[in-house]
């Protein structure tokens, strides 16, 4: 049987990525939608034929929990929301996909595994790059050591909201529980993490000067950071949310070679080449693969290759990183 999901939240994401790969998952469909918005209601039930029956607000979105269509709830709204309607999709005894990042702190994110836990579901982070062959490809040659041992990563990642609108969630602390190092330094700890399949063991972190201060009174600018893992190995790491060049890298160098994606991080486009070469690997819709995989485990009561726990791991690590920039830049150790 296909899973059923609804979508929790329809802005661009739902709306670019996510409904349109879902008319192209073989283990799962859009079943269903929960929204603020009653035009958006219309207009999504029309596009994709959605019964009246599965469309639900905010309010009475716990009524989802008689809703036999709907077996998966995702998460695709605001960071400081994961948390509530994780939950209640928890309580509701739906599985449940959450965007990343998880949560806006460590503490939160543990909440919902142990929410997902109690009430008997399983709990998935939207980190798409683990089903895409370029990122799939580097955690091969970190992980097993393909060119030797890996020495040194670097990754950035970095977009310029600067000449866009102020009034957005993802500039408010409130919404976004942080700024650029919440939204795609993720991608960058994900990257130097699954390079090394293994969490670093410290970090130390700066923020960067703020040169748009109308932009950036609640969030920071950017950061910079280093992961370090056991045996030395560092991982140099750069986000912003006012980089004109708007980076995307994920680069490794090892004991007998290096690799780099660029892009990494985006949805098409993703290019790699390694000291060997140039590499060479179709581009996927990398959502399809994740919410296929996701469904797929969740059908055989089995944890999905990003689950909850990843999330919590990587929310320490974020943490972790703005503990070191509000403290100048002290090494702060993570414990897992
Ligand atoms: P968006 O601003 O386009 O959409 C957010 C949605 O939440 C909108 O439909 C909005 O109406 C709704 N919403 C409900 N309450 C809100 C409130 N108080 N303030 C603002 N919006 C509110 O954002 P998006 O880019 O679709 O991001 C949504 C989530 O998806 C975030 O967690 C983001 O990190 C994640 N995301 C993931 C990827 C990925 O590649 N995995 C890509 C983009 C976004």
């Amino acid at each position: 049987k296909k899973l059923g999901i609804a979508l929790v939240g329809l802005g661009r994401y739902s709306t670019n990525q996510l409904a349109p790969a879902l008319q192209e998952t073989e283990n799962c469909y859009l079943a269903g939608i929960v929204t603020g918005s009653p035009a958006k209601a219309e207009a999504w039930k029309q596009q994709y034929d959605l019964p009246e029956k599965n469309i639900y607000n905010y309010n009475n979105f716990d009524e989802i929990a008689s809703n036999e269509d709907i077996d998966i709830v995702y998460v695709v709204l605001p960071i400081a929301m994961h948390a509530e309607f994780t939950i209640r999709a928890a309580e509701a005894k739906k599985h449940v996909i959450c965007e990343k990042p998880m949560a806006t702190t460590a503490e939160e994110a543990q909440r919902m595994v142990d929410a997902c836990n109690t009430n008997g579901v399983k709990l998935a982070i939207g980190y798409r790059l683990h089903f895409e062959p370029f990122n799939k490809r580097v955690m091969e040659l970190g992980q097993n050591e393909i060119f030797g041992k890996v020495q040194s990563i670097k990754a950035a990642d970095s977009s310029d909201m600067t000449s866009g609108s102020l009034d957005v969630w993802r500039l408010d602390k409130e919404r976004a529980g942080g700024g650029p190092l919440m939204d795609l330094g993720i991608y960058c700890v994900q990257g130097a993490v699954y390079t090394m399949g293994k969490p670093p063991v410290a970090v130390k972190a700066k923020f960067g000067e703020v040169t748009h201060p109308a932009y950036f009174r609640d969030v920071e600018q950017s950061v910079k950071w280093e992961m370090e893992f056991e045996d030395g190995v560092v991982a140099e790491c750069e986000t912003s949310y006012a980089d004109p060049e708007e980076k995307k890298l994920l680069y490794g160098e090892a004991e007998n070679g290096w690799w780099k994606l660029d892009p990494a991080y985006s949805y098409e486009g993703k290019k790699g080449e390694t000291s060997e070469g140039k590499m060479d690997f179709p581009n996927v819709y990398e959502q399809v693969n994740q919410m296929d995989s996701q469904a797929e485990s969740f059908r055989n009561n089995q944890e999905s290759i990003v689950p909850g726990e990843m999330g919590v791991r990587d929310m320490k690590i974020l943490m972790a990183i703005y503990e070191s920039a509000e403290n100048g830049g002290k090494r702060v150790e993570i414990q897992y």
